[in-house]
């Protein structure tokens, strides 16, 4: 059977971006805001465009508000969009991606685990005529095991369940152009996976190979279940699959009721030795109890789902702005909410 390629591209140059914009959640990041602010001002000053940095305040229960709201004062190219909770990262970014005026915007790590010179490759094929450049992990210093080889099974289940094109071992680090913002801003589904939601985007798309670095400061914020949620998300709002599984799992169950029903009768028939014995049921009754109880369990997940989405609320609430102009918030007086967008 031929199998496609890659799709090929006749791609179109295009000038550096007059304006790029820095796009970074930040939840409880206090220890990092220095480090951050002292890599990116060096940063800027090796970019050969103008660029905003977009801090988006998840909800931070340390000083990271503050600090990041001082640095917002001294610099003006500094915005930050305070939340009016935690909404999470996948929620903190977009918030971010929607205030980017830039030309072309690009994801980060508060942690600076993303390195900020690969920025500079991202933006050689940004003017070659690429859409997304995705930084895409080589190596991850500074992680446990069980993290590499989660994030392991990950993408590569991802990449079967999700997106073919999901690109393997690829996070948020990707720069973005604008006509592809506008794509993703169109875009208001509650259960977000940015990273299938890009793929999903399409345009001409291209990775560029980093090392991962440690984090400079703090801890991960993403906790088992948190990467589990995550994993769960990312599975659930791309594809029905589980809803099929649950099918498969059903005719399994059947299959083996069936098969231990022939048994019993061909027991009977022959006089064979059985055992009358409340095993098999037992057995048969858990399984297709279970089968049944998971496969409502996994429509469930998906209703619910649909109940989220169908309540039409905002995804995000933007408790405060600094350095954000009238012209960005005039879309966000309202108060902020997607609809604006459509
Ligand atoms: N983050 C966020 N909201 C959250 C969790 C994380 O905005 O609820 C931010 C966090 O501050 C960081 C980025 O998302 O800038 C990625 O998180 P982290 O570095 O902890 O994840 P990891 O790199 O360990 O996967
Ligand atoms: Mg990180």
């Amino acid at each position: 059977m031929h199998k496609p390629g890659p799709r090929r591209y006749l791609l179109q140059p295009r000038s550096y971006p007059s304006l790029l914009s820095l796009v970074i959640p930040m939840y409880n990041e206090e220890a990092v805001v220095g480090f951050l602010r002292r890599a990116l001002e060096d940063f800027m000053r090796t970019l050969g465009c103008d660029a905003e940095i977009i801090l988006v305040n998840d909800g931070s229960t340390d000083t990271t508000l503050p600090q990041v709201a001082d640095w917002a004062d001294q610099d003006r190219r500094v915005k930050v969009i305070d939340l009016s909770r935690n909404f999470g990262h996948q929620l903190a970014t977009t918030a971010g991606l929607d205030f980017a005026t830039g030309d072309a915007a690009v994801i980060l790590d508060a942690d600076l685990q993303d390195p900020l010179y690969v920025i500079a490759e991202m933006m050689v094929h940004y003017c070659e005529g690429y859409d997304v450049v995705y930084g895409q992990r080589q190596c991850r210093d500074g992680e446990t095991c069980f993290k590499r080889c989660t994030a392991w099974l990950f993408y590569r289940l991802m990449r079967r369940m999700v997106h073919q094109d999901l690109p393997l071992d690829a996070g948020d680090f990707r720069l973005i152009s604008r006509q592809c913002l506008n794509g993703l801003q169109q875009m208001r589904e509650v259960h977000r996976f940015l990273r299938g939601m890009v793929a999903w985007a399409g345009y001409p798309q291209i990775s560029v190979p980093y090392r991962r670095a440690c984090r400079v400061a703090g801890a991960t914020k993403y906790s088992l279940p948190k990467m589990l949620r995550f994993a769960w998300t990312a599975a659930t709002s791309f594809s029905t699959l589980p809803l099929k599984a649950s099918i498969v799992m059903g005719i399994v169950v059947s299959l083996l009721g069936f098969a231990e029903g022939l048994r019993a009768t061909l027991a009977h028939l022959f006089h064979w030795y059985a055992v009358p014995g409340w095993s098999s049921l037992t057995v048969l009754v858990s399984l297709v109890g279970g089968a049944i109880l998971i496969s409502v369990g996994v429509v469930g997940e998906y209703v619910g789902k649909i109940y989220e989405q169908i309540k039409d609320r905002p995804l995000y609430l933007v408790s405060r702005a600094f350095n954000v102009g009238a012209a960005t918030f005039q879309h966000h007086d309202e108060p902020v909410t997607w609809r604006t967008y459509r």
